[in-house]
């Protein structure tokens, strides 16, 4: 028989405490609502914490910039996929954020008059295009670690609840009324306890799912629970094969040397010490959007100019001195000396790309409230917001910096929001007495099945897969053959053991449990690069270079089926500006 879960009740459950969890809690909390967060992590480890560069916003501390320049590198950035409803709430909004967050005490680096420093980022530009423009402000190359530190402390002023290490394993919907959120199960890791959280309004903030690549610059718990979960629960994963190389990570093992290194002056060499992307971006060079740069640097790897022939490229740092390194670059440079045994202030430091962050995920308004068609229908008491929603606010391709504003600017309005439709009141949902009862007899059957596929491989064999054929470059051959991969590792799942039969802190069967998100994340990445045969932003088909407006000005939903995914489209919302051809 099933043991019984302990059930709590809450009106507002929050999963996952990074930015965008944390921001919409203390939103929720100044309404007066009782929410629980739920993470997996303990809060300050979350991944918003290894957020390195900045945080943007049109502030025009150094020099002369407005809001309506950032909504347009936005959307030129995202290659015109970007919903510009979203961009234009991301760049106003992002002005109040960042001061607000001043005003919680997050340690800003300063001008000598005392203002919040800025730098330079990838297509961030002044006027339209015309040149780099001053637009991110930062805490040394710590950002993301201040601000959740912030946030954190703002959280536990405000009494939020926190459920530490408590790995949300499935959503609960009421499909006999259409859909209705009645809350979320999970799996406490100290003990193994199940634990239903009955609620109304749950909102995902689950973070990324890089970790579906082998290079990659995510943290080993970015796997895509979140979108993962809405998607076997009928919600479709939207604009999923725009997946974010970013240029400059450590070579063979994909940890970020930030793209502040550039916007401090950085330039990116080949073999013969060429700064090569003056050919590939005349005007932005080494601040190009990072799909371009990316691409740039395997066509220079192609052509035979990396490193001695090799798959990396420098990254020169050595003409900005010791005093730039260590105020500006401290952790990153540090990276570079722990593990590769390379002196930036010196040295050139050989980068290479990895797989940084997932433009597409849970489908949402730019209230944060979760939509579940083509026609953008709300799915009741459900919300996303953060690196696991797509608003969209990235299109094909996102802007440095313009993530840590996404988070907090919609993680704030998914708290808004809750707290708008939650304040009549009113009673909890009605649950059925086996509502954990599916996915405790999931986990059960793998924690004690005798014998089977062993998860870690499986782990392996789907990030190696998915980096040689659905990377920078991607064609119909190569992905029509990792489709058919990728449904043998999905067979290979069902049957899969795990070695600690224990129920104290199994982070085995937790892993495990998580190559089945990444697979999920992953078919549904394929099934829409096969689909778009066209090239735009980060999802680049060398059988179709070119963007194709005509055809695929449209978002992608991945709806869950069986054979594999039944893909779909809606449009995009252009009210300012008209899609032109992308150069820098
Ligand atoms: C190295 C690096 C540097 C970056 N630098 C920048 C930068 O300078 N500027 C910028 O704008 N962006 C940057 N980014 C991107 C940005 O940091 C992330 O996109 C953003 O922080 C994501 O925040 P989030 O709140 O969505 O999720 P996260 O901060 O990843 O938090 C996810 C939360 O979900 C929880 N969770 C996940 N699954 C479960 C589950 N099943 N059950 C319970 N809890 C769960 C986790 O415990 C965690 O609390 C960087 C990214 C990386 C990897």
């Amino acid at each position: 028989m099933t043991p019984k879960p302990t059930v709590h009740d809450y009106p507002a459950v929050i999963v996952g405490a990074g930015g965008a969890g944390l921001y919409a809690a203390l939103e929720l909390a100044r309404n007066n609502i009782k929410t629980a967060v739920l993470t997996k992590l303990y809060p300050t480890r979350s991944h918003t914490g290894a957020a390195q560069g900045g945080i943007c916003a049109a502030l025009g501390n150094l020099e002369e910039d407005h809001p309506d320049w950032h909504m347009y590198d936005t959307v030129k950035g995202g290659d015109y996929l970007v919903d510009q409803d979203a961009a234009e709430i991301l760049a106003r909004e992002a002005i109040e954020t960042v001061i607000e967050l001043e005003h919680m005490g997050l340690p800003f680096n300063r001008t000598p008059e005392g203002k919040i420093d800025q730098r330079r980022f990838g297509g961030h530009t002044r006027n339209f295009g015309e040149g780099p423009v001053r637009r991110a402000c930062f805490a040394a190359d710590r950002t993301g670690h201040m601000i959740l530190q912030t946030l954190y402390q703002q959280c536990i002023k405000h009494g939020v609840e926190f459920f530490d290490e408590y790995h949300v394993v499935d959503l609960l919907r009421d499909e006999a009324s259409g859909g209705e959120t009645r809350g979320v199960v999970a799996y406490r890791i100290a003990d193994g306890e199940m634990h239903v959280f009955r609620s109304s309004a749950v909102m995902f903030a689950t973070g990324g799912f890089g970790r579906m690549f082998k290079i990659t610059s995510n943290a080993f718990a970015l796997t895509g629970d979140g979108v993962a979960m809405c998607y076997r629960r009928g919600v479709p994963a939207q604009d999923m094969e725009f997946y974010q190389f970013h240029p400059t990570g450590i070579v063979g093992i994909g940890i970020l040397l930030s793209e502040a290194a550039r916007g401090e002056g950085g330039i990116l060499r080949n073999d013969g010490g060429e700064r090569f992307m003056e050919k590939y971006a005349p005007t932005l060079m080494d601040l190009a959007p990072r799909d371009m740069v990316s691409r740039a640097m395997y066509m220079e790897i192609r052509e035979g100019r990396g490193i001695g022939g090799k798959d990396f490229l420098h990254l020169d740092l050595t003409h900005l001195g010791r005093k730039v390194i260590d105020e500006k670059l401290p952790d990153i440079t540090e990276f570079a000396r722990v593990y590769q045994g390379v002196e930036p202030i010196t040295q050139p430091v050989p980068v290479q790309p990895t797989a940084h962050y997932a433009m597409g995920g849970i489908p949402t308004n730019t209230d944060a409230r979760v939509v579940g068609d083509e026609k953008n229908t709300v799915v009741p008491g459900l919300y996303a917001a953060g690196e696991c929603a797509c608003v969209s606010v990235h299109g094909a391709n996102r802007l440095g910096t313009n993530s840590l504003v996404d988070i907090l600017v919609f993680g704030r309005r998914a708290g808004l929001s809750i707290a708008a439709d939650l304040a009549g009141g009113g009673e909890l949902p009605a649950l059925p007495a086996d509502a954990a009862d599916q996915v405790t007899g999931e986990l059960e059957r793998m924690r004690t099945r005798p014998r089977g596929e062993n998860a870690h491989k499986i782990r392996v064999e789907l990030s190696e897969m998915m980096m040689d054929r659905c990377g920078v470059f991607r064609t119909a051959d190569g992905l029509k053959q990792l489709t058919l991969e990728l449904r043998d590792l999905h067979g290979r799942f069902a049957n899969v053991r795990v070695n600690d039969r224990g129920k104290v802190f199994n982070t085995d069967l937790l892993e495990a449990r998580e190559v089945g998100y990444l697979l999920d994340c992953a078919e549904a990445t394929v099934a829409g690069a096969l689909a778009r045969t066209e090239s735009r932003g980060a999802h680049f088909r060398e059988d179709y270079p070119e963007r194709n407006d005509t055809d695929w000005l449209k978002h992608s939903l991945a709806y869950r089926a069986e054979g594999g995914p039944d893909i779909r489209f809606k449009p995009v919302t252009i009210t300012k500006f008209e899609p032109k051809p992308r150069t820098y």
